[in-house]
């Protein structure tokens, strides 16, 4: 297949990380492509898929807004291949509640059939890391949490990846990725491998 092209969004969070695991898991994944910063429309709209950091959801949202790329998301709503982590699926998502403000009404893509529940675990819960199970890249995974959302409830399309404790963590729902944790911050490529082979498959 011909080189593919991954994004990163650059507004927030632990974007080099994200690069960093990206061009690893394409290297892992035995394929060719570039991985870069995007902040730009036109960079996006180039893209095979783009990767959505963690960082705070309503600031990322309005650069998102602001730039053309929310728009540009929701005309190619599942064709185009997006990741977000953490605030980054957030940002995805159809319904957004905070859990101690209520309803937010800050802006989102609205393309993930899903509604989520900020900053979700409280301060106990503020950053972890825990062992998941996630069956889709092969079983246990060490998720890194941090003031994370996470799935309330979710539509007839999209596929539950990852539970924690029964509350919904990571799914899939045609080319849209998103999980709660952080996959950029740990060692492990295989949430990126599984990302990228489903900007390559058809
Ligand atoms: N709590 C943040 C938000 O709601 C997300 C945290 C994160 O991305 N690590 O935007």
């Amino acid at each position: 297949m011909r080189s593919i092209k991954v994004g990163v969004l650059g507004f927030q969070g632990a974007i080099e990380e994200h690069v960093d695991i990206t061009r690893r898991a394409l290297k892992e994944a035995g394929l060719s492509g570039e991985v870069n910063v995007v902040r730009r429309l036109e960079e996006v709209e180039v893209l095979d898929g783009l990767i959505i950091p963690g960082g705070e959801s309503t600031v990322i949202g309005s650069m998102m807004e602001r730039t053309g790329i929310m728009d540009y998301l929701r005309r190619t709503r599942g064709k185009f291949p997006v990741f977000g982590t953490c605030a980054g699926m957030i940002v995805l998502s159809r319904k957004v509640k905070d859990r101690v403000l209520g309803d937010t009404n800050q802006p989102t893509a609205g393309i993930l059939d899903v509604s989520v529940e900020r900053n979700s675990f409280g301060r106990q819960g503020d950053s972890f890391e825990t062992e998941l199970e996630i069956p889709a890249i092969g079983g246990l995974y060490r998720g890194v949490f941090i003031r994370a959302p996470i799935i309330l409830d979710v539509g007839s399309e999209v596929e539950v990846l990852c539970r924690l404790n029964g509350r919904i963590v990571a799914v899939q729902q045609e080319k849209i990725m998103a999980t709660a944790f952080h996959p950029e911050l740990t060692d492990d490529p295989r949430i990126h491998i599984f990302f990228i082979k489903k900007i390559i498959s058809d």
